[in-house]
């Protein structure tokens, strides 16, 4: 798939290691019934650029470079008062010498506070220049096209980037993701049988899913939802996936069954701390020295680790995690991830 018609800026300038995890992979055998389990690989997407990088790093390549084309002097985005999005887009914007302005929406009452640690310090650090706040289940659009309208009135040009980056144009940072991946199966010679993903925004899942069938990859990919179950899930990703074919206009029509999701780990909400997420933090860290976050990846690898003991994966499986960030966060939970404080 050819992604070199879009602008794009590079902020990564070499491509995240994918690297196998055999103390882990045995920690996980050992817990599985019978002692024996799949054989875990990751994408060190936690490793990408506008460090601490992560997913949303691949699509504000492209959209900051469509911002720049459009002449764009002040980024708008939107996100949970500990969004990573949030703060890689500022640190882009920062990195661009443009301006940025947040619209934090509370999905969890009086989850906001200005003076938190992780995420939200980091947005004060890198002189975020306006944060609204409002409640969860807003209509967060009408509050960005406002703030637009805001900057306008200011005599700025403002460019919106929706929550996590989400749309056909972020989504090309996992088809370039998928292109990546695929040059690295064939330089290390790796058999992949399946990708586990955090499905959120869907633009990770759903880029990836587009840049998957548009390469002729076929590894199914097996999506982890992080603030919803599967038949609220899919369809998201779904539109997603196929809006992205559609930007890249290669006559591809994403079959609906290409797109997989699994349901269960994100409760009791978003952002919300669990017990399996605490125990795959600790997993990880101990056997690997690999950090998860508590919001994301902790609760996606828990995913992982619950398939896996399930039986989801044949024994000798070649199961890849792609880790996508989100290392500040963990900083904001460090009691609940210690086991300092029940979940
Ligand atoms: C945003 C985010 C996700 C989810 O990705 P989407 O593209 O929104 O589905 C997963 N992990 C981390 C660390 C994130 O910040």
């Amino acid at each position: 798939m050819d992604l070199s018609r879009f602008p794009r800026r590079n902020y990564t300038p070499f491509p995240t290691p994918l690297e196998r995890a055999p103390r882990f992979s045995a920690a996980l055998a050992a817990s599985c019934p019978g002692g024996v389990g799949p054989d875990i690989w990751f994408k060190r997407d936690d490793m990408l650029g506008l460090f601490p990088g992560g997913n949303k790093t691949r699509k504000l390549e492209f959209l900051m470079g469509e911002a720049l084309a459009q002449g764009a002097d002040t980024i708008i985005t939107c996100g949970a008062p500990q969004s990573n999005h949030c703060r890689i887009t500022l640190s882009a914007a920062v990195r661009e010498g443009l301006k940025c302005r947040f619209v934090i929406e509370e999905r969890v009452p009086g989850s906001y506070s200005q003076t938190a640690s992780g995420n939200n310090f980091m947005f004060h650090l890198m002189g975020i220049e306006a944060i609204t706040v409002v409640p969860g289940g807003s209509d967060i659009a009408a509050a960005m096209a406002q703030m637009a309208d805001q900057v306008r009135a200011e005599g700025g040009k403002p460019y919106i980037i929706p929550g996590g980056g989400s749309n056909a144009i972020g989504g090309l940072g996992y088809v370039a993701c998928a292109q990546e991946l695929q040059q690295q199966f064939f330089d290390q010679g790796a058999q992949i049988d399946r990708v586990v993903v955090g499905s959120g925004s869907s633009g990770t899942h759903g880029g990836l899913v587009a840049g998957f069938l548009g390469n002729h990859i076929k590894i199914p990919i097996v999506g982890i939802g992080v603030s919803r179950d599967p038949a609220d899930q899919e369809p998201l990703v779904f539109k997603e996936a196929q809006a992205v074919a559609d930007l890249l206009d290669v006559g591809l029509t994403i079959p609906r069954d290409a797109v997989v999701s699994v349901g269960g780990y994100w409760q009791p909400k978003y952002s919300i701390p669990n017990a399996a997420m605490v125990e795959a933090v600790q997993m990880l860290a101990r056997t690997e020295g690999i950090l998860l976050d508590p919001v994301y990846t902790g609760k996606i690898m828990a995913g992982l680790i619950g398939l896996a003991r399930e039986g989801y994966f044949k024994p000798s499986e070649q199961v890849l995690f792609l880790h996508t960030g989100g290392l500040p966060s963990l900083h904001a939970y460090e009691d609940v991830v210690l086991g300092r404080v029940e979940v």
